[in-house]
C-alpha cells in the first residue's frame, strides 16, 4: 500500500479529522475512532512505514519514547490502573492498518483483562 491510500498518512496530512494528542517533526498520537477504553490512543511515526521490520530503528525508537510519556499521560488523563500497550505488527498479527502503530489502551481494576 502505498501512502496515497493509507487511513494514517491521510490523517498525518489533516484530509481526515482526528482527536490528536501528540504530534512532533517524527510522531503523532491521536485516539482510537473504534476505542476499546475510554483514552484509547494510537501513536504512530508520521513516515509511512508499515511494520516495525519497515521501520528504521531511530524512527522506532522516536515513537517508542513518545509512547513511553503518552502511557503516563494517558493513564492519569482516564485514571486507568494500567494500559496495555501492542503492536499488531503484520496482517497475521491482526494489523489491520499497514501504518505502523502502537496502542495504549487503558484498563480498569476489575475490566476484565485483556482486550
Ligand atoms: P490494528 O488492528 O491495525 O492494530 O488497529 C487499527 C486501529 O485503528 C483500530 O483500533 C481502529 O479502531 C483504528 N482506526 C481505524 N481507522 C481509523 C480512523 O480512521 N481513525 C482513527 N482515529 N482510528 C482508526
Ligand atoms: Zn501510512
Amino acid at each position: 500500500m502505498s501512502r496515497d491510500d493509507c487511513i494514517f498518512c491521510q490523517i498525518v496530512d489533516g484530509d481526515i479529522p482526528s482527536r490528536k494528542v501528540f504530534e512532533d517533526d517524527i510522531a503523532m498520537a491521536f485516539l482510537d475512532a473504534n476505542p476499546l477504553a475510554p483514552g484509547h490512543t494510537l501513536v504512530i511515526p508520521k513516515a509511512h512505514h508499515e511494520t516495525l521490520e519497515d521501520t528504521p530503528e531511530d524512527v522506532a525508537a522516536h515513537v517508542f519514547g513518545a509512547l513511553h510519556r503518552l502511557n503516563t499521560a494517558v493513564e492519569h488523563a482516564v485514571d486507568a490502573d494500567g494500559t496495555n500497550v501492542a503492536f499488531n505488527n503484520g496482517e497475521a498479527a491482526g494489523q489491520e492498518v499497514p501504518h505502523l502503530h502502537g496502542h495504549i489502551i487503558p484498563r480498569f481494576d476489575g475490566d476484565g483483562g485483556n482486550p
